[in-house]
């Protein structure tokens, strides 16, 4: 059977091939972790909170070598993460033929899901991935590896214990319900450590004059406004183009730099050694190059600005600092200093920011978590606040206490989302490394759990007795004489 041919051969066919690849690596590895209870019901070993890429790829990186793992969405099924909920990109700026969250097997890449229903003509004629289809994929790919994943469940609370486990307080329609983790992963995305970052000016507005580029919004009620854009990332650019295309009168896009970014320095800096040497460097580079790329910037992807320049009734308004913004009798008055703009409507697509605060389901370990903000204070480039606030993670993600015991159990709680960049490099997030990062965190929490029991392991190895040779393989010698 050929996968990678003219005709689709469908999806069954390439599950079947999934199967044989992973039986003839003998995967998933059988369950070796310890099992523990607590009061007579088993604890789980892995808990995740997030069922976007991350989560599912950790999942799944640690069930490949024996180690179960439950996720706990709030998103209902099939729309985790910002695909189709408030990404507005017509396409993924990541290159079609990233390998993503396949963990090395061919069977479970995009390009195989994708041929196997379209055939090799598509792939080679498709640019970039279609938005809703990479959900469709990641669908695919938890519903083919059975994850197990519970959605409609959102953790409230994440308390560490001394008792070396790790308690979650999680709602759903049943009601909520306390569970225990020997290990917790936060697989929460991009804001995941905080929220939308929104300048103080948009603060003193009435929340009906703005939204964040990240929010749910219908677009539809920007037909005949007049709309800023505060911003000139790829989000921005999403966000001008739907305005534009919903019916907006006209997008005032409010561009602080002189000019658009140009070059994707992050994405020429990707190779081998960046993934896997990113973390071991020592903490005075790791800075320079996280501090370096901030300070680039991403530029927006070239379809995405075209998407926008399109429009005759879109401009670019490049050196155009935001000074303030009064909300008047009908919209806004936002000046700025290349004057000031009359809207009805602004969308901050400012990014993201480490918030803790935000994050009530926090709130019993944020003052107690390293940041690389504690200990560097005296770095040649300041670095943003971004920087500062990110978690001074341990090798396999796990937080650090601020003050030794003061928080027993913190270190049973893995980061596996954006803020770990600064520790790790981006493998916890984006498309490109993803299954890199996934494989360190399932590795890492598997020499956890080893070195956690090995009193039970050794005990394991001391009961085992499952012979080789059964003793009739060979015959002793005769006692030679000595003479
Ligand atoms: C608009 C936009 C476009 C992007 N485009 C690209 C791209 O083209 N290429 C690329 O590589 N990256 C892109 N990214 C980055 C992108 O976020 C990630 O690649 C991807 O979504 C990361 O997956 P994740 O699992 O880390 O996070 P997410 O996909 O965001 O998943 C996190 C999940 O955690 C859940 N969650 C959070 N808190 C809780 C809680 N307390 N209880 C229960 N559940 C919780 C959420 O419901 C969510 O489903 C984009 C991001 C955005 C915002």
């Amino acid at each position: 059977m050929s996968i990678n041919s003219e005709i689709p051969t469908g999806l069954p066919a390439l599950e079947a091939r999934l199967r044989q690849d992973l039986a003839w690596l003998e995967l998933p590895a059988k369950r070796w972790v310890v099992e523990r209870t607590q009061n007579g019901k088993p604890l789980l070993d892995v808990a995740i909170i997030g069922g976007g890429m991350a989560g599912m790829a950790a999942a799944a990186a640690l069930k490949l070598i024996g180690i179960p793992a439950v996720i706990f969405d709030r998103a209902p099924e099939g729309f985790e993460g910002p695909w189709v909920t408030t990404a507005r990109m017509e396409t993924l700026r990541s290159p079609k033929q990233l390998t993503g969250p396949a963990l090395g097997l061919p069977a479970l890449t995009f390009r195989a899901w994708f041929e196997a229903q379209f055939g090799l003509a598509q792939w080679e004629a498709l640019d970039k991935i279609p938005r809703p289809q990479w959900m469709d994929y990641l669908r695919w790919y938890r519903r083919v590896l059975s994850l197990d994943i519970r959605n409609e469940c959102e953790v409230l609370r994440v308390t560490p214990r001394a008792d070396q486990l790790v308690e979650l307080e999680i709602s759903s329609s049943k009601g909520c319900e306390i569970v225990l983790a020997r290990r917790l992963v936060l697989a929460t995305g991009r804001d995941g450590l905080g929220g939308p970052y929104v300048p103080d000016i948009a603060k003193i507005l009435p929340r009906d004059l703005w939204a964040h580029s990240s929010d749910p919004f219908d677009y539809n009620c920007l037909k005949g406004k007049r709309v800023g854009v505060v911003g000139a990332g790829a989000s921005a650019m999403d966000s001008a183009a739907t305005a534009l295309e919903a019916g907006a009168f006209s997008v005032d896009m409010l561009i602080r730099r002189d000019d658009l970014p140009r070059i994707n320095k992050g994405k020429g800096a990707g190779n081998a050694g960046m993934v896997h040497g990113f973390m071991s460097l020592p903490e005075n580079w790791k800075w320079r190059i996280r501090h370096y790329l901030g300070t680039q910037q991403v530029p927006p992807p070239r379809g995405s600005t075209l998407r926008v320049s399109k429009f005759e009734n879109a401009r670019f308004n490049l050196g155009c600092t935001l000074l303030g913004a009064e909300a008047r009798d009908k919209g806004v008055e936002v000046r700025t200093t290349v004057g000031t703009f009359e809207l009805d409507f602004l969308i901050f697509s400012t990014g993201f920011m480490i918030d803790w605060w935000r994050r009530p389901e926090y709130a019993a370990i944020a003052p107690n978590v390293l940041a690389w903000g504690d200990r560097l204070c005296t770095q040649d480039e300041p670095g943003g606040q971004e920087m500062i606030d990110s978690p001074d993670l341990g090798s396999a993600f796990e937080f650090r206490e601020k003050s030794p015991g003061q928080c027993p159990g913190l270190d049973r709680i893995h980061c596996f989302c954006y803020p770990a960049a600064l520790s790790h490099g981006t493998v916890s997030g984006d498309i490109p490394a993803i299954s890199d990062g996934a494989k360190r965190l399932a590795q890492g929490i598997a020499a956890h759990f080893y070195r956690e029991d090995i009193d039970e392991h050794f005990a394991r190895m001391q009961r085992y007795d499952e012979p080789e040779l059964l003793g009739d393989e060979w015959t002793p010698a005769e006692p030679r004489k000595i003479n």
